[in-house]
């Protein structure tokens, strides 16, 4: 707990910018401790009375957060998760069977709360019905809130986060995915990397974001003036009056180098010696398809259609999904649209298909595409949406995830499939889309080459590739020093993928959050990647470096670079070679 004094901790700068202001704190670690006690006949008014004061606070907090949601016109699916839980809170299954309990079985409320919920689970998991087995995350959902108040934790609730900033021990998908641009300046976690995917719902939403920061939600007082850095990665908590100047003052310096690059960000990048390199941006939400193309997007090089399960509870229908898809592609038109087929499993976790499968090691379980050749009407329901969503727009698809030949000629015999019925039905799309893979599983690197003849085009996912070929979990703050981007295996896994699409004629472009850090773009134009597809935020800033290189020298640099043992080493020659241009990469002669 802070004193008043100033600290000063250290995590991984997730998302670029600085935000001043102050906390609001969110624990939403599960409490696995509670009192379990008998209590005297004569204490039971007592109790009913606690139980019943967390319950109105608990519908209070959830009321509060639909309100201010609804006043910021967020997207509709956020409410409706919420009003769903406070259905919950005011469900005489819940709120009866815990009143009757502590009044007939003698046990405190905590202990009451925890039967109660367990009984509700039990009856949902039995019903063979999805949409039930889906309510049983919001019942977990209720549960920890009402018993947060039992036990006068922090809740935590993000309605008090207008102009805040949240600090959070974590923050899963659809939290992260409930935090609206325009209602928080940044947020902090104990826990996550890099690549994790709060990380990534950061740079959707423009806002800084440091990680990894493994006690800040210990650490910060709610309403404590804190300052977050996430361009080195640095939260300071109580700041003095001069650190605060001096923070106003970067905020401002960095503010103007932005509005200049994003200037000159819809003109091409065109290299020293004049080729034209295509950066196109990636998309979690169809909503932020403005953005990116505001930003310089030439095209959509990878949507990832998750976020639309992860911020509802329900299963998305075809229409949900041939809607979502249409709008964006009918934007983004003329240019392309990749549309990737659903990731879900690993931490992208979705209640009410992951929790099916209880699994002991998730990112190495049932995720993308594997789930979707398990659950075959689902991905079909998708294929459907993506293919008639292909009528109105320049549109590919893209699974993700694949291993091996056999995972990618079962999921095109679904899609062939698919197209089959569509034609049947006779609904217009477009039959020759075009149909790539994620190079994000090191095996498929591996066998590249033999990948290469089935599609049209490569992504390379390095969010999951470095986290699978140097077994680095992307989202584990313990081992963020082993996850690196210039790894020589890595490289190397990266530019045979590059060598064996170029052999068999197809594309490669990569998506990874690795595409959007200007001091790999040398190294990766220099390996010869076709495109690069980035978040909304590092499109300018990946185009203004283009802007300034020479590819052929950046060739000559990335066949000295394979002659180097360590990542450090290749991390030392680039920042010198870019801020002394010592090699002449930069061509500025
Ligand atoms: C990747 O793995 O690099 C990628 C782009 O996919 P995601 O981050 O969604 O796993
Ligand atoms: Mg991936």
């Amino acid at each position: 707990m802070t004193d008043g004094q100033v600290h000063i901790l250290h995590g991984v700068g997730a998302s670029a910018g600085i935000a001043i202001g102050q906390a609001v704190v969110i624990d939403m670690r599960k409490i696995e401790r509670y009192p379990k006690l008998k209590i005297p006949e004569d204490r039971v008014e007592d109790e009913l009375r606690r139980f019943d004061e967390a319950l109105a606070l608990s519908q209070k907090q959830v009321a509060e957060a639909i309100s201010a949601l609804e006043a910021h016109n967020v997207i509709r699916e956020h409410v409706l998760i919420l009003e769903a839980h406070l259905l919950m809170l005011k469900d005489p299954a819940l709120v009866d069977r815990v009143r009757t309990l502590i009044a007939t079985e003698f046990i405190n409320a905590e202990w009451a709360l925890k039967r109660a919920i367990e009984e509700i689970e039990k009856a949902m998991d039995a019903v063979d019905d999805a949409y039930l087995r889906s309510r049983v995350a919001d019942a977990a959902f209720v549960a920890e809130r009402l018993m947060r108040n039992l036990t006068g934790r922090k809740t935590g609730s993000f309605h008090h986060a207008h102009n805040s900033i949240i600090v959070a021990h974590d923050l899963s998908p659809a939290d992260t995915a409930m935090l609206n641009k325009g209602m928080v300046l940044g947020f902090a976690t104990d826990v996550g990397g890099m690549t994790s995917h709060t990380a990534i719902i950061a740079h959707s939403l423009e806002i800084p974001a440091v990680v990894g920061l493994e006690n800040a939600s210990s650490v910060v007082n709610p309403g404590d003036t804190i300052i977050l850095d996430g361009i080195s990665g640095v939260l300071i908590v109580n700041p003095s009056e001069s650190q605060i100047l001096e923070y106003q003052n970067r905020a401002r310096s960095y503010l103007s180098m932005e509005i200049k690059l994003k200037e000159k960000a819809k003109e091409p990048a065109v290299t020293r010696d004049g080729k034209r390199i295509v950066v196109k941006g990636n998309l979690e939400f169809k909503e932020e398809v403005k953005t990116v193309l505001d930003h310089g997007a030439e095209g959509i090089g990878l949507y990832r259609t998750e976020f639309l399960y992860l911020v509802r509870k329900d299963i998305p229908t075809e229409e949900d999904h041939f809607e979502a898809y249409r709008s964006v592609v009918q934007a983004v038109h003329p240019y392309n649209t990749v549309i990737r087929t659903l990731d879900l499993g690993g931490d992208k976790f979705y209640s009410a298909l992951n929790t099916i499968f209880s699994e002991r090691n998730p990112v190495m379980g049932l995720r993308a595409i594997r789930l979707c050749l398990k659950e075959t009407g689902i991905f079909k329901t998708q294929l459907k949406g993506i293919l008639r969503a292909s009528h109105y727009g320049d549109t590919s698809i893209m699974f993700p995830m694949i291993s091996g030949i056999d995972e990618l000629h079962q999921a095109k015999e679904i899609l062939e499939e698919t197209k089959r019925e569509l034609k049947i039905q006779g609904i217009p799309f477009d039959e020759d889309i075009r149909v790539g893979i994620m190079v994000e599983v090191p095996s498929a690197a591996v066998i590249a080459d033999l990948l290469a003849k089935e599609v049209d085009f490569f992504s390379l996912g390095t969010n999951d590739l470095i986290q699978y070929s140097l077994a680095i979990d992307r989202g584990n703050e313990f081992v963020n020093y082993l996850y690196e981007p210039l790894h020589p295996a890595v490289l190397r896994l990266i530019k045979f993928t590059v060598d064996a699409a170029h052999n068999a004629g197809i594309e490669v472009s990569m998506c990874g959050e690795m595409a959007g850090r200007e001091i790999y773009t040398p190294i990766l134009l220099g390996m010869g990647i076709d495109s690069l597809s980035t978040n909304a935020y590092a499109i300018s800033h990946v185009k203004e470096m283009a802007r300034k290189i020479n590819i052929e020298k950046c060739r000559k640099i990335v066949e000295h670079l394979f002659e180097m043992r360590k990542a450090s080493e290749i991390y030392e020659f680039m920042t010198r070679e870019i801020m002394e241009n010592t090699h002449d990469l930069f061509d500025l002669a």
